[in-house]
């Protein structure tokens, strides 16, 4: 199936290194044969919004049909040194935005540049700020003239070293973020460019109910006078119909903006984000008792334990509920919206990272980590939503709308196409299915039904087994500028 062309038959396809070179009803040999029969072969899922670059991560991932992650919504303070840590290492593609948090947490809370270089350790980063003093000013305080001058030249650093775009995670910002800063750096991803990705104000839990298209409608305002590219992080919050309507649109009329999901109705917060603190949690509308679950006992909190927690573990994450469970079947439905897991890194108890190694029964994490593609397919089978739009969603929303913003990386994905990489998920469409949730020991297991992923044309999952030794995934970036560039050298 290719989305971008609409196409649907029976073929082989023949790849040679990392590239596909045959689409054709004809015979044909090589090295390797995968009997595809019964199967979709389809461009690997790219997944816009990832917050983890983990081992583990990455193998619940691939198993998920997953080819590309990017972080589009938090990102980094320092590109380069996210791009350096992962180079060669990665089973997965990988790409990163520069990020606002990141960049804030630097300069308002002293956090180390290198722990706010890698969302894999966001929720870490979070805590440290946390650590010094009680109070997230990454996320309370309006920077002076200096702090804002030094924040800009880091967004500009990053965009200049590569990045994929700019990114705010202002719905944890909404007390310090004035519109004015939030408009100036949609102004500097217009200037080079690039995507702007958003976790747009008033939510998820910063507001009163149905606000969180508000947020939206601000950055898609700016957007709209700018002409700049957009991407709408997680839009099931509250208000998702009003913004699909305005995405969709706007995408009629030819502008660069997608939305994003993820088939969850808890989020993954920390647990001391600020919209959670006693003075906040209750303007929130959200009742501890009914509405938040520890990931590690897979039980609701009592009040007490609660604010304990949020004091002594800042860094934690936990599950919480966001939206009533009717509102979950209707999402599958919608068109040229990106689908993305939103992972947040898992962490043992002694604070590390898991090793590839782990059992799947032991991952204690959001069930969307491993089964947001699984999950989405299965929920279309069942409503019978053309397989088409899921492959289209899953693939091609992404790559379609960052190649016009010139990425290529993205023009040569997402596509089942000769000439295109050889990023490539095979799957049942008869028997695709999640089979994680929110019982302890169902956390992490894996989606089935996708028996083989190919990255580069080298094959990841074979038979429904990762390959964990491979590293394959390529970085998806922008060529690193030269001192004097124009900021629209790779622009059209
Ligand atoms: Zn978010």
């Amino acid at each position: 199936m290719d989305p971008e062309t609409n196409f649907d038959g029976v073929r082989n396809v023949g790849i040679k290194g990392n590239r596909i070179v045959k689409i054709t009803e004809e015979k044909i040999t090589g090295k390797e044969t995968i009997d595809a029969k019964g199967h979709v072969v389809a461009p690997g899922f790219i997944n816009t919004h990832t917050h983890s670059f983990a081992p583990f991560g990455q193998k619940i991932m691939v198993r998920d049909g997953t080819t590309t992650i990017l972080d589009t919504e938090l990102g980094v303070a320092d590109v380069s040194v996210f791009y350096r840590k992962y180079q060669g290492k990665m089973l997965l593609n990988f790409g990163v935005s520069v990020g606002h948090e990141p960049v804030r947490i630097v300069v308002l809370d002293g956090v180390d540049i290198k722990l706010a270089s890698d969302p894999t350790f966001g929720a870490v980063s979070r805590g440290a700020a946390e650590k010094k003093d009680g109070r997230a000013n990454w996320a309370l305080d309006i920077p002076n003239k200096e702090q804002t001058t030094r924040m800009m030249a880091m967004y500009e650093r990053g965009l200049r070293d590569g990045a994929i775009g700019v990114s705010s995670t202002v719905g944890y910002m909404g007390y310090g973020v004035t519109t004015r800063e939030l408009f100036d750096l949609q102004k500097l991803a217009k200037k080079f460019e690039r995507i702007f990705g958003a976790h747009t104000r008033f939510g998820p839990t910063e507001s009163l109910p149905l606000h969180y298209s508000l947020g939206t409608r601000e950055i898609i305002a700016n957007a709209v006078a700018i002409d700049g590219a957009l991407l709408l992080s997680h839009i099931q919050n509250q208000g998702w119909q009003e913004i699909y309507f305005l995405a969709r649109a706007l995408q009629d009329r030819g502008m660069v903006i997608f939305p994003e999901f993820y088939p969850s109705i808890y989020g993954n917060p920390n647990i001391a984000t600020p919209g959670l603190k006693p003075d906040k949690i209750k303007l929130n509308n959200v009742n501890i008792a009914t509405d938040i679950i520890d990931p590690v006992t897979g039980k609701n909190y009592t009040e007490a334990q609660f604010f304990k927690e949020q004091k002594e573990q800042p860094s934690k994450t936990v599950f919480l509920l966001l939206r009533p469970k009717e509102d979950m079947p209707k999402w599958v439905h919608m068109k040229d919206t990106a689908i993305a897991n939103d992972i947040m890194a898992v962490f043992l108890p002694n604070g590390k990272l898991p090793p590839i190694t782990m059992p799947y029964k032991d991952y204690k994490g959001h069930p969307r980590n491993p089964g947001t593609y699984g999950k989405v397919f299965r929920m279309a089978r069942e409503q019978k939503v053309p397989l088409m739009d899921i492959v289209h969603n899953a693939s091609y929303t992404p790559a379609k709308y960052l190649s016009k913003l010139e990425l290529k990386a993205m023009q040569e994905r997402g596509r089942m196409q000769e000439g295109m990489i050889a990023d490539i998920t095979i799957f049942n469409p008869e028997t695709i299915t999640d089979n994680s949730s929110f019982k302890m020991g169902e956390q992490g297991l894996p989606t089935t039904g996708i028996p083989y992923v190919l990255i580069s044309g080298k094959v990841v999952v074979r038979d429904s087994k990762v390959d964990i030794e491979a590293t394959p995934g390529q970085p998806i970036r922008y060529p690193v500028m030269k001192k004097g560039d124009d900021p629209k050298k790779y622009a059209k």
